[in-house]
């Protein structure tokens, strides 16, 4: 589902007799999420990435604009009608519930269009199917459970729909047989008995269904007399929200502790509940804010990778807020980096890691983060303090400039001739990590106080001192001094 955003603005109103001004927390923003990607939105605190995101989930309402998912305008609808997921940074789990219940509530009172299926005549298949391909296993794990006491019948039920994909009324079903506790020829019997029991069941559905004019297609589909399929609103049965609620959590991997309290899991195995519970209802848009803040770097980069292998599966169009610019461009399609409110760029993350429209969006991305020198434009050439740094036809008129320099973007190896040495810099400390090597260095012209950081090959020469450095001009990008736009370079 793709999701579009024209204008939208929001304008949280003051108080005048405070003398608190009104607050535009988004400004005029656009963006499209194409059809099954993920997007970051991403920027320092109060920059109105919630807010952007409670406006597409319905929680608020904008002061202007349009939001669309797909042909549908949604600026209006309620919340609850829209088909969206919302994941918070505090899970907000219901902690007097399992985690199966608390995957389930989303679903309870829930109406849903179906079309209206033979579901006696499929469960009963769908047992005969196990009895006749899986009956050594069942039994043995009917015998080795419950039989030696080691685990509860519905714990049983549960090995069965883990290992079976089926709902839990039909493991209990199978269960009902008893198979494990007979050998033999009284066990064949038994399972003559069932299985006859079990057709049985089929032939009076479809008996039923004839005698009002219906048929069964081929997908266990109802159709009435014109052949069409029958279409149904209604709650959904124990049994179907028993299967989505296990579809979920074996898709997010939590159905080994279906049966614990939020109290019982980490906080990633929390987050991951929380997750299914947004995805249960099979939602057209997932809405993610902050969800790993609460979570140790570990865990985070778990997660993260997580979130993404579900995004991917279910193809489902997310968006996902962050102030984190790593986890951003690692798990995103598209990042939107904004500041106050207002869209700076918005492009796939490595696009905009190579290629920032402005000294915010440089220095925003990228760790180590980028070097920024205080530099001068003079008659088309390009200053940083006296030193010369290049020519370009874009330096049009003379300007005071901030020249952003990658770490990555320094060379001084033997290669590298003497006369594009063009930046010198007090190396301070070398630190060797593996095959790269990280200087410290200062300079008079750095923007800010915080000391130069330069990767490069760990088996380059280079001492503590004055060095001399030539720029990777990809590695090099010129901002307006003022606007801190970026002054694109010519070839
Ligand atoms: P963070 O990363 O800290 O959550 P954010 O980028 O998500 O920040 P928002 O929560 O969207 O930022 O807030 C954007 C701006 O709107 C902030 O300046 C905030 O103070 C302001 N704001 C948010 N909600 C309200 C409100 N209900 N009333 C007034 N101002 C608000």
């Amino acid at each position: 589902m793709e999701i579009r955003i024209n204008h939208l603005t929001k304008t949280f109103p003051g108080n005048p007799k405070k003398n608190i001004p009104d607050t535009t927390a988004v400004n005029d923003f656009n963006i499209v999420v194409p059809d099954g990607t993920l997007l970051g939105l991403l920027g320092p605190s109060g920059c109105g990435k919630s807010t952007t995101l409670y406006m597409i989930s319905g929680l608020k309402q904008p002061t202007e604009g349009e939001i669309w998912f797909g042909d549908e305008d949604v600026t209006h609808l309620a919340p609850e009608k829209r088909g969206i997921g919302l994941v918070f940074q505090n899970y907000a789990l219901y902690p007097h519930m399992t985690v199966y219940d608390n995957v389930k509530f989303p679903l309870t009172n829930l109406n849903v269009k179906r079309t209206k299926k033979a579901q006696k005549t499929i469960d009963a298949l769908t047992i005969l199917d196990l009895l006749e391909h899986n009956l050594d296993e069942i039994v043995k794990m009917e015998q080795e459970s419950v039989y030696n006491n080691k685990i509860s019948k519905s714990a049983f039920a549960r090995k069965m729909v883990f290992r079976f994909h089926i709902v839990t009324s039909l493991a209990n079903t199978i269960f009902s047989y008893g198979l494990s506790r007979v050998e033999g020829d009284e066990r064949e019997a038994k399972l003559s008995e069932a299985k006859a029991k079990l057709n049985a069941a089929i032939a009076a559905e479809k008996e039923a269904l004839e005698k009002k004019g219906f048929s069964i297609n081929d997908k266990y589909e109802v159709l009435d007399a014109n052949g069409a399929v029958i279409e149904e609103n209604r709650k959904l049965t124990k049994d179907e929200i028993d299967a989505l609620v296990q579809e979920t959590a074996r898709l997010v991997q939590i159905d080994q502790y279906l049966e614990r309290k939020p109290s019982e899991l980490s906080g990633g195995q929390q987050q991951r509940v929380a997750i299914a519970r947004a995805l249960v209802k099979k939602p057209r848009v997932l809405l993610l804010d902050e969800p790993l803040s609460n979570l140790d770097a570990r865990l985070r980069l778990q997660t993260r990778e997580e979130i993404r292998r579900i995004q991917r599966e279910t193809g489902i169009t997310t968006v996902f807020v962050t102030h984190d610019q790593e986890e951003a461009m690692s798990i995103s399609d598209k990042i939107v980096v904004m500041k106050q409110g207002i869209k700076m760029q918005e492009d796939a993350p490595q696009e905009v890691y190579r290629n920032p429209n402005s000294l915010f969006v440089a220095k925003f991305l990228g760790n180590p983060p980028i070097n920024v020198f205080k530099g001068s434009i003079k008659k088309g050439t390009l200053y940083i303090g006296e030193e010369k740094i290049c020519k370009n036809k874009a330096f049009k008129e003379d300007k005071d400039v901030y020249v952003g320099i990658r770490p990555e973007g320094f060379l001084c190896d033997e290669h590298t001739k003497e006369e594009d040495k063009v930046l010198s810099l007090d190396v301070q400390a070398i630190q060797t990590m593996g095959r790269d090597m990280s200087l410290v260095c200062d300079s008079a012209c750095k923007d800010g106080d915080a000391l130069i950081k330069i990767i490069i090959d760990s088996e380059i020469k280079v001492g503590v001192g004055v060095n001399k450095f030539a720029i990777r001009p990809t590695k090099m990008f010129v901002f307006d001094g003022k606007s801190e736009e970026r002054i694109y370079l010519e070839d």
